[in-house]
């Protein structure tokens, strides 16, 4: 692309996807969180088809291999994370059983009734939890499993200051009860939810930004944007560390009728 063609999206993508390249998740989760929503799936063999939706560098997407035999597939729009999955696949030994393709949840290369598995941690949010459960489904088996990571709250109501940031940054944020009354509408057996650990967005995610982002705006010094993608940064954990009472990011699992 030239730079003449380049739009401020193309330009704001670019800083998105190098600051978070630095880190090896983009959303909030755990290896141990991965593991204890794996422990609710069974029947997986080593012919079973998983997918793993909005992949990103695909630290999930590891553990994932790890700990389940069959071929993983990751998916992700941004190309530079797709390089860094394949790379981490490689160095890991995984590169027989696990691909990263460069792909929108949106628009999904696969089959129907093709997966076993569908997976995704901090990233249904980009086409709505709603709309994401019930187009996904089609690609399940009959007994395949969903589980997906999504922001949820965890009361009726709360603060206007927090009400406010979420309305205007994902306004499908809703209750939990609501979020499962939304997968068994979907078609899932909902078997089970929970809320992610506090530390998953404390120490592996939030700490791990502060550790890149004196480096990263040294890099940029003076670039405006680089500057506020910080900020912005910065004042979500402020508002997580005020607010986390209210919200977090809950695990949705659903078997698919
Ligand atoms: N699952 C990873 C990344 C979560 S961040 C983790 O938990 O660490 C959300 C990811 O969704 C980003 O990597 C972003 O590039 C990706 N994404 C955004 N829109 C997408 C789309 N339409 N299709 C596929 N991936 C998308």
């Amino acid at each position: 692309m030239s730079n003449e063609n380049k739009t401020i999206h193309d330009f704001d993508f670019s800083f998105i996807c190098e600051y978070f390249s630095a880190i090896e998740r983009q959303g909030p989760g755990s290896p141990e969180v991965t593991i204890k929503a794996l422990g609710f799936i069974d029947n997986l063999t080593v012919d079973s088809r998983i997918a793993d939706l909005g992949c990103g560098t695909g630290g999930q997407t590891m553990v994932l291999a790890q700990n389940v035999p069959g071929s993983i597939t990751g998916i992700d729009l941004f190309p530079l994370f797709i390089d860094l999955f394949n790379a981490n696949a490689q160095k890991l030994g995984f590169n027989e059983r696990v691909k990263g393709i460069v792909g929108s949840m949106d628009n999904l290369p696969f089959k129907e009734e093709e997966l076993d598995l569908i997976w995704s941690e901090g990233a249904i949010y980009n086409i709505g939890f709603e709309r994401g459960v019930n187009e996904w489904r089609k690609f399940l088996k009959k007994g395949g499993y969903l589980a997906v990571s999504e922001a949820s709250w965890f009361t009726d109501s709360r603060p206007e200051e927090i009400e406010t940031f979420w309305n205007d940054a994902y306004p499908e944020i809703d209750t939990i009860p609501n979020k499962v009354a939304q997968l068994q509408k979907a078609g899932y057996i909902p078997v089970a939810t929970f809320i992610l650990p506090e530390n998953c967005w404390t120490d592996h995610f939030y700490a791990r930004q502060a550790e890149v982002q004196e480096a990263f705006l040294q890099k940029h010094a003076g670039n405006r944007t680089a500057e506020e993608l910080v900020a912005n940064e910065r004042r979500e954990a402020e508002l997580y560390s005020l607010y986390k009472a209210f919200y977090g990011y809950v695990f949705y699992i659903g078997k698919k009728i």
